[in-house]
């Protein structure tokens, strides 16, 4: 059983309880990270903490100690479980107040850290055989709204697509904007490669991945031109390959979209190579924070 950080305290999950008057309940009034550590080594811990902070400035919410008090907290969370492979998930809410939605009745920010051992997202056949993705109907919020470049709490049109994708038998939606040009999957980044050379959307319709942002580093060290240009349905289906990239879905090759073949239908050769070169920057020095001290 996993201890929670809750509020300043370590709490036995299932202990780890909050008001069902918290504003994150009731009004998904909060925001997030997903985070992961590799063999003792928290992966991208300076980006994760700097989005979760930027991420509450957005919704005006503060964070009621510094960042560098929640990388350690996040990494104290980790010693307790004794984890050096896991998924952390830091929850930041507005906290409890009254039943209206105004702010002014909520005084402390609920602070929560989960971990949790590491199991995979996709089951492995699905890196072997590649994705299958479908167009969803739920568009991605347009940027006018609640900005799709947050990661905040109120996820519920991810929730839908992909929930309607799984209802037509594929493992991921795919996510347009309001203006029909390609967005992001239900919870990763997507990546395109044709003729040569790879696109993926501009940050302004689709969240800032900090795996997206190591994609395209691993992408430019390889050589490769990489360009950030909106993309309609037209260019996914007549693309290479496509893949995805995602803290929990590392970098996942996609085989096929409304059911039909990208490419050969296989998974690609380059989202093989870069899926490659990604696990061998995890649990390192270069790329991590260390959980434990060294022995
Ligand atoms: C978190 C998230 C991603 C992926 O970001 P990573 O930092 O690479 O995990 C993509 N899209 C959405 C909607 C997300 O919430």
């Amino acid at each position: 059983m996993a201890k929670i950080y809750l509020n300043g305290e370590f709490v036995p999950e299932e202990e780890a309880k909050i008001s069902v008057f918290d504003h994150g309940l009731l009004y998904g009034d909060g925001v997030f990270e997903g985070i992961r550590a590799y063999d003792g080594y928290v992966f991208k811990l300076d980006d994760h903490v700097d989005r979760l902070y930027r991420s509450a400035r957005a919704i005006n919410l503060e964070i009621p100690f510094e960042a560098g008090d929640m990388k350690d907290k996040i990494l104290e969370s980790l010693r307790e479980n004794g984890f050096g492979e896991a998924y952390i998930r830091p929850i930041i809410t507005r906290g409890k107040g009254s039943l209206g939605i105004d702010t002014d009745s909520c005084s402390d920010p609920t602070v929560i850290i989960i971990s949790k051992e590491w199991e995979s997202l996709y089951g492995t056949e699905l890196y072997e055989e590649g994705l299958k993705m479908l167009t969803t109907t739920f568009r991605n919020q347009p940027k006018e709204g609640l900005p799709p470049t947050v990661k905040h709490m109120n996820y519920l049109t991810n929730v839908l697509a992909l929930m309607q994708a799984k209802t037509w038998g594929a493992d991921e939606a795919l996510m347009l904007d309001t203006q029909g040009n390609v967005s992001e999957g239900s919870a990763d980044n997507i990546f395109v490669y044709r003729k040569g050379a790879v696109y993926t959307p501009p940050v302004i319709n689709n969240l800032p991945g900090i795996t997206r942002g190591v994609v395209l580093e691993l992408l430019e060290e390889m050589g490769y031109e990489v360009k950030e240009e909106d993309l309609g349905l037209a260019e996914v289906f007549t693309a290479d390959e496509v893949f995805l990239s995602g803290t929990a879905a590392e970098v996942a090759p996609v085989a096929e979209i409304d059911g039909r073949k990208i490419g050969d239908g296989e998974p690609g050769e380059l989202a093989l190579q870069v899926k490659e070169k990604f696990g061998k920057i995890t649990g390192t020095e270069e790329t991590g924070t260390r959980i434990y001290q060294s022995t």
